[in-house]
């Protein structure tokens, strides 16, 4: 598999990982020809995913402006079509009371305002362009997997409701036992507004709405060169080229190494995998306590989620490998099996359907970024948004949007992950060693009594 560390593009044109996603689908994917011969335009966009599809068009449709978006691949090929469908009001790894702590509750509240207008944005998207995603009924449980995580959750849920309104309820072992059987949770956090839905025909339906408001996406067209040219960019595909002013970069956790100064040393690319299992039984489901369709998180360093598909299938994800050549090895399908069975040990006959990984991207704050190079840069009319630390999908589609009105010079508001460039890694030529040594830690971590 590509690995952002070590490869300096991201291929070409290939085909979309076998997902449950892509084999949900019932009609041939649309196929966005490759980019052949020199042009140019008002602002190139790099990579398809949510946030260059929402950019794009919203620099289209509201900015009027000439746009190019070049994808490696198809829309939706990188984290975009491959995620678990979580819609969270949040990003990054910071909940709102860790947010408090470092910025203050007042820079909280803001980032909150922002993450719950990424939500609504998400919805109004799926309304606007008639996107078929499967939305699911609401509920969200964060799970604590130690009965040290239920203080904190108590002040969190406080927190939540007393200072940003929102209304969620601390349930206790017994009481989240009647709504799901999870043997390892020892109490939650119930959201009853988070959902789950189909992330690749979201993606593929951002890609509609921006095809039709007159972006041109080409597929296949991996940047692979960056040249200057008095005051312009010149962006070079394998057959191809466009000149413009601004450049915009959303190619976040599968940005190749050394692809561009700004993001140099930046990203820790991390795989989060994820397995599908074959549709549960109805006596199986039973069994599980599972009611509803919950989407589900824990609190392990190294965090496991699952959720209940439409079809009865449970999704369950988690770390995966550190190096992209070992993504698709069977056993890190294995370590998450096993992970599932100490969930739900009646599914102790319960077989695999599906394994397949993509690349989150890690800020060094655990925050995301939206950055603009100054205008007394080398770089000025380049910007970037990444670093969404795997919790991504409502995010993006604001995130877009903010850049794109970075990019055409409006104002955005004033929040820690905005105006501000990703931090650097220290000795970030090893950063894989540092993730290593933190799976290391987080392991004992997570089976700490
Ligand atoms: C297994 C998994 C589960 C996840 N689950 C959730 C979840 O449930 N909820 C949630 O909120 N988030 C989740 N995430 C994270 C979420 O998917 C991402 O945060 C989000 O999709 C990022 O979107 P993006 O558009 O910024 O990047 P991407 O969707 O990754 O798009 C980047 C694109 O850039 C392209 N590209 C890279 N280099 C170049 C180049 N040189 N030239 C042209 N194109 C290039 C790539 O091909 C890719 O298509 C998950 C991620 C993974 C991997």
């Amino acid at each position: 598999m590509y690995d952002p560390l070590l490869d300096k593009h991201p291929g070409a044109g290939q085909p979309y990982p076998s997902s449950y996603w892509f084999a949900e689908q019932t009609k041939p994917l649309p196929q966005h020809a490759a980019l052949s011969g020199d042009i140019s335009a008002d602002v190139v966009v790099i990579g398809a995913g949510y946030t260059g599809l929402s950019a794009a068009r919203e620099l289209a449709e509201r900015f009027s402006q000439q746009v190019v978006l070049l994808e490696a691949h198809q829309p939706g090929w990188g984290c975009s079509g491959r995620n678990a469908g979580f819609v969270l009001k949040g990003t990054g790894r910071l909940g709102p009371l860790q947010l408090a702590r470092r910025f203050g509750v007042q820079q909280a509240q803001a980032c909150y305002a922002e993450y719950q207008h990424a939500f609504e944005l998400v919805q109004a998207l799926q309304q606007r362009g008639r996107i078929a995603c499967q939305p699911q009924a609401p509920g969200y449980y964060k799970l604590a997997h130690h009965s040290r995580f239920l203080a904190g959750f108590r002040q969190q849920v406080e927190f939540a409701n007393q200072q940003l309104g929102e209304s969620l309820q601390l349930l206790s072992q017994a009481e989240l036992q009647q709504r799901l059987a999870d043997h390892q949770a020892q109490g939650a956090i119930f959201d009853p507004n988070c959902y789950g839905l189909n992330p690749l025909q979201l993606a593929l339906g951002y890609a509609a709405m921006a095809t039709n408001v007159g972006v041109t996406v080409y597929g296949a067209s991996p940047v692979t060169n960056w040249r200057s040219e008095q005051g312009y960019h010149r962006l070079i595909t394998q057959q191809g080229s466009v000149r413009a002013k601004k450049v915009l970069i959303a190619s976040n956790g599968y940005t190749p190494k050394n692809f561009h100064p700004l993001l140099q040393g930046r990203l820790l690319p991390v795989l989060s995998s994820v397995i599908v299992t074959r549709p549960l039984t109805p006596n199986e489901l039973a069994a599980c306590g599972i009611h509803g369709q919950p989407i589900v998180m824990d609190t392990r360093a190294l965090k496991y989620y699952y959720r209940l598909l439409p079809d009865g299938r449970l999704l369950f994800g988690g770390r995966g490998a550190i190096r992209g050549r070992d993504a698709d090895k069977p056993r890190y399908g294995a370590q998450l099996l096993a992970a599932l069975k100490q969930s739900f040990p009646m599914l102790s006959q319960i077989t695999l359907d599906y394994q397949w990984s993509g690349w989150v991207a890690v800020s060094l704050d655990d925050l995301p970024h939206l950055y603009q190079a100054p205008m007394d840069s080398p770089y000025v009319g380049v910007s970037y948004a990444a670093g969404y630390c795997g919790s991504g999908l409502s995010f993006s589609a604001l995130a877009g949007q903010r850049l794109a009105e970075l990019a055409m010079g409006q104002a955005i508001p004033s929040l820690p992950c905005y105006q501000q460039p990703l931090r650097t890694f220290p000795l970030a030529r090893w950063r894989r060693v540092g993730q290593w040594l933190y799976y290391q830690w987080g392991r004992w971590q997570d089976q700490r009594r």
